[in-house]
């Protein structure tokens, strides 16, 4: 080890400069949030390449004379606290006095200023924190801060930036935080030139709501309003049927800032409980006040984290604050029905689903049929008789009670031998066929025992590995809608679409551009065309924005891959036929090499004669 010194001066900065500054969005963030600071009435944002050659921010607050220039791009320079108490009641959304100085060390920084008191204006330009220049200039009153060519010398941060579009992404959503959160300002973002967002200033924030998501969904929103034990929360949160497969469709905010906070999402989600499904996330924007002294903001450098002086009473108040407003939209009548969990589903689309399922099924030719083929049994021999297709006159009572009850061989018994799949699932397995239990669980008898399956579960996997095999071969076969259907997205997914071109493609999703905040999905996989396009682009446009490093095509292809097996696949709840039935465990050695489902939940659990033995005190 070498000796221990201190870091010269510069480096001491870029260090701090990386805690504040990760990236284009942060630069943003804390340019934006010096506009608020400022009083400002109107804030333009203006991005070239992804904020990495320029950002511009420009205000109309109360600006800075020549030596407050000076002051404001030094280290620890803040007009905002004075002594030590004012840490404990921060009003504002800056006080460390990092920011410029940060950001001044690792770009070519300029500011125009004009304090409204003064006639003139006054201009710095500081390069990786040597100030350039410091002299009169021409300006309105407020203030703008360009930042060219960030982290021009941080070569190892530039390597960590991504694409334009992706970087961009990211200050688009600082920019729709900061903008939700002070409705009462105007605000501009333009990007490359083009005006992407011109909000007026709104003080109901529901209109602002509809201008970056959609009216639709602003409409839908059910307005939350509490303001007891000193903490007040105003908000907004979707009907549960709304979830979305992400959590960024939860927003928090406190005294005008964005936080991020695992109390209040805990919260938010007990009041949800038993509303959606478990793995889905209610679309739930909260603004709350408190006396800044009851939290402590300076816990992070880029202040997303809070500490509470009292965090139960912040969870209780949330979650009272929420159950009032789900309850008063009385949701309790469609809780019952499949809105419960968020996804609407179509039974007959779902019924083509499983037909076309089980066609596919007597289609596809014999995998390795050798493998398993276990001449002794003579189980093969015996399914060769079979015959899977459903009775002219179609399922009955009666069909399902032979099914399951007559004994074999005079019983045709579940599955077609000559797939080879079934054989591979262990033949005996489903030779006597299976009993669906609370429309969600399949039980089989097998050789030494007992198998459950999770029908969902199975499904999603066999489909899974279906669409997985047929992407091997190249492009999944793609048709084209009777209607186009069309969805609201945000600049940021139009970008990430762009990004993402070529998976769709291979996917056979083709989605255009339908306006400024529309796209059309003109074609679908045809495995998937009776399915919840729009459902899928949506939680795919989700995962996307979620995803913090660049994911490989692959990975990409194979989460959608998932998504699309779960939605098309049979869900907990849906009564099968003896038919459905038969061709689900059937394909079952299909997926027995991993026996979980693509989001890793078991599909099948087992049991022998030997545990109910155990079981049973029987040995
Ligand atoms: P902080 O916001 O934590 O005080 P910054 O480095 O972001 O630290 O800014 C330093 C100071 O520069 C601020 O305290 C404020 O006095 C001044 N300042 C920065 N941006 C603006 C602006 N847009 N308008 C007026 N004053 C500003
Ligand atoms: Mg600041």
């Amino acid at each position: 080890m070498s000796r221990i010194r201190l870091l010269p001066d510069i480096l001491v900065k870029k260090i701090a400069a990386g805690e504040v500054i990760e990236r284009p969005a942060s630069v943003v963030k804390e340019l934006m949030e010096n506009a608020v600071d400022a009083g400002a009435k109107r804030i333009a944002v203006s991005i070239e390449q992804g904020g990495t050659s320029l950002i511009r921010v420009s205000d109309d607050g109360c600006g800075m004379s020549a030596e407050e220039l000076a002051l404001a791009v030094q280290a620890h320079a803040t007009s905002k606290i004075t002594e030590e108490d004012d840490l404990y009641r921060i009003a504002s959304l800056g006080f460390r006095g990092e920011a410029l100085a940060s950001v001044g060390s690792v770009s070519n920084l300029r500011l125009v200023s004009r304090p409204s008191e003064s006639d003139e204006g006054a201009e710095i330009v500081v390069v990786a924190e040597e100030v350039q220049a410091n002299r009169a200039a021409g300006s309105s009153v407020g203030t703008v801060v360009e930042v060219r060519d960030l982290f021009f010398n941080v070569p190892a941060r530039r390597k960590f930036l991504r694409a334009p579009g992706t970087e961009y992404g990211h200050i688009s959503s600082q920019f729709l935080r900061i903008a939700l959160a002070h409705p009462e300002v105007a605000f501009e973002l333009k990007n490359n030139g083009r005006v992407v967002h011109q909000l007026p200033s709104q003080p109901v924030r529901r209109e602002r709501i509809a201008r970056f998501y959609s009216q639709e969904l602003a409409d839908a929103l059910l307005e939350i309003r509490r303001d007891e034990a000193g903490l007040s929360i105003e908000g907004y949160a979707a009907p549960p049927a709304d979830a979305r497969s992400s959590s960024t469709w939860q927003l928090t905010f406190l005294n005008g800032r964005h936080i991020r906070d695992r109390n209040i999402q805990h919260a938010i989600r007990e009041a949800y409980r038993g509303l959606i499904d478990p793995n889905r996330n209610p679309i739930v924007f909260l603004f709350m006040t408190i006396d800044p002294q009851s939290v402590d903001v300076n816990v992070h450098p880029t202040k997303i984290e809070v500490r509470w002086r009292d965090a139960r009473l912040v969870h209780s108040q949330v979650l009272s604050a929420l159950r009032e407003t789900l309850q008063r939209a009385d949701l309790t009548p469609k809780l019952s029905a499949d809105r419960a969990v968020g996804r609407p589903v179509d039974p007959e689309a779902q019924a083509r689903v499983l037909r076309e399922f089980a066609e596919e099924f007597k289609r596809t030719p014999p995998m390795q049929p050798s493998l398993s083929f276990n001449p002794e049994s003579g189980s093969i021999a015996r399914h060769r008789e079979f015959d899977t297709r459903p009775s002219p006159d179609g399922p009955s009572g009666t069909d399902l009670w032979r099914t399951m009850y007559t004994p074999a061989p005079d019983v045709p018994p579940a599955a077609p031998a000559d797939d080879g799949v079934g054989a591979l699932a262990g033949a005996l397995e489903t030779s006597r066929g299976a009993i669906q239990l609370h429309n969600t669980y399949l039980v089989c008898e097998t050789d030494d025992g007992l198998v459950i399956i999770d029908q969902h579960a199975l499904h999603e996997r066999i489909l899974f590995e279906q669409f997985k095999d047929r992407i091997a071969s190249g492009k999944l076969e793609s048709q084209r809608l009777l209607l186009p259907e069309t969805l609201a997205v945000t600049p940021a997914q139009i970008a990430l679409l762009d990004t993402h071109a070529d998976v769709l493609d291979r996917i056979g999703l083709e989605v255009s551009r339908f306006g400024t905040d529309t796209i059309a999905v003109q074609a679908a996989p045809s495995l998937f065309k009776d399915n919840d396009v729009v459902g899928l682009l949506r939680d795919l446009l989700d995962m996307l924005e979620q995803k913090t490093e660049s994911p490989s095509t692959e990975e990409i292809t194979y989460d959608i891959l998932s998504m699309m097996a779960c939605k098309a696949a049979v869900k907990a709840g849906d009564a099968l036929t003896p038919d459905e039935i038969t061709a689900l465990v059937s394909r079952k050695g299909l997926v027995e090499k991993s026996s979980n489902c693509p989001h890793g939940r078991p599909t099948t659990l087992r049991m022998t004669v030997k545990d109910l033995e155990r079981q049973f005190k029987r040995t």
